[in-house]
C-alpha cells in the first residue's frame, strides 16, 4: 500500500531521515523500531504529511503522495493519530468524536447550514456512528466524560477512534505505549488488532515495548540512524547482528 523511497529529511546539516526505503503491505501491521534517535518520528511526519521530506518519494497504491498535505491524505484514508488538542480536552469522547473533520457524509457542514434537516439527519448520523465506535473500543462508559479527564491510555483508544469516524485505510501510530499500563495496552493493542481483522485497516505502528510489537506486528521493520537497517519478523530482527549492535550501541 505505501512505498517510501530514498527518503530523506536533514535539518540543516543533520540527517535526521538518510536514505530510508520500506514497503507497508495491505492488510498488514506492520512495526517500526528503532533506538531513540532513529528518525522513527520524523519518517512518520514526511510520510503523513506533516513535514515535507528533502528528498525521496511516498506513494500510495502506486500514487505519488509525496509532500501532500495533512488533509489530503486524510481524504485518502492515510490518518497518522494526533494528540486530543487542547482546546477539545473540555470536550466529552463522544463529541470529540463527532467533531471529527470529514466524518460528516456528503455535503459539507457550511451547505447543511442552510438545510436544518440534513443537518439534523447529519448529527443523528453522527451520533450513532460515535456509539459504534465507543462500542468497538469499550469505552462506552466514557462516553459523556471530558476527554482532559482521561488516562493516557484511554486517550490513545479515543485517538483512535477518531480514526474510526472517517474509515481509514491506513494508520500510522507514534508510540503507542507511552505512558500507558499494561491492562490499557492490551487493550490497545486488541482494538487494533480487531481493526485489522473485522474492517481491514492497515497499521504502521512505533513502540518501544518489544513484547507488544512481537505479539501484534509482522513484518518488524528496525530503523537506526535514518536509515532501514533490518526487516523481517520479531524474532529474525531479535536475531540480526546489526540490529543488537545498533541498540547496544545508544
Ligand atoms: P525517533 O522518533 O526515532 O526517536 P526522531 O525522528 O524524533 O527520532 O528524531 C531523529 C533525529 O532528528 C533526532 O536526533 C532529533 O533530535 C532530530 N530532529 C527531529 N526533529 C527535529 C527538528 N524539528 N529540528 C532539528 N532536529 C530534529
Ligand atoms: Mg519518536
Amino acid at each position: 500500500m505505501i512505498r517510501v523511497d530514498n527518503l530523506h529529511r536533514h535539518f540543516g546539516g543533520f540527517r535526521a531521515v538518510d536514505g530510508a526505503s520500506l514497503e507497508i503491505a495491505t492488510g498488514s501491521i506492520t512495526g517500526l523500531v528503532g533506538p531513540n534517535g532513529a528518525g522513527k518520528s520524523t519518517l512518520f511526519n514526511c510520510i503523513a504529511g506533516a513535514l515535507p521530506p528533502t528528498s525521496g518519494t511516498v506513494t500510495m497504491d502506486g500514487e505519488d503522495i509525496t509532500g501532500l498535505a495533512p488533509h489530503e491524505l486524510f481524504h485518502k484514508g492515510l490518518l497518522r493519530t494526533f494528540q486530543i488538542a487542547h482546546e477539545f480536552s473540555s470536550m466529552t469522547c463522544r463529541e470529540n468524536l463527532m467533531m471529527v473533520p470529514g466524518a460528516q457524509s456528503g455535503e459539507t457542514l457550511w451547505n447543511a447550514w442552510f438545510r436544518r434537516s440534513a443537518i439534523r439527519d447529519q448529527e443523528a448520523e453522527l451520533l450513532k456512528k460515535a456509539n459504534e465506535v465507543l462500542d468497538f473500543l469499550t469505552i462506552s462508559h466514557l462516553k459523556d466524560e471530558r476527554a482532559g479527564n482521561l488516562s493516557g491510555g484511554q486517550k490513545k483508544l479515543l485517538e483512535l477512534g477518531r480514526t474510526m469516524m472517517v474509515d481509514a485505510k491506513i494508520v500510522f501510530l507514534d508510540e503507542v505505549g507511552a505512558g500507558v499500563n499494561r491492562t490499557l495496552l492490551n487493550t490497545i493493542g486488541d482494538a487494533i488488532r480487531r481493526l485489522n481483522e473485522e474492517r481491514g485497516y492497515t497499521f504502521c505502528v512505533i513502540e518501544h515495548d518489544m513484547d507488544f510489537i512481537g505479539k501484534l506486528c509482522d513484518p518488524v521493520i528496525v530503523m537506526a540512524e535514518g536509515k532501514v537497517l533490518s526487516t523481517g519478523t520479531i524474532d529474525e530482527i531479535k536475531a540480526d547482528e546489526r540490529v543488537i549492535e545498533a541498540y547496544l550501541g545508544t
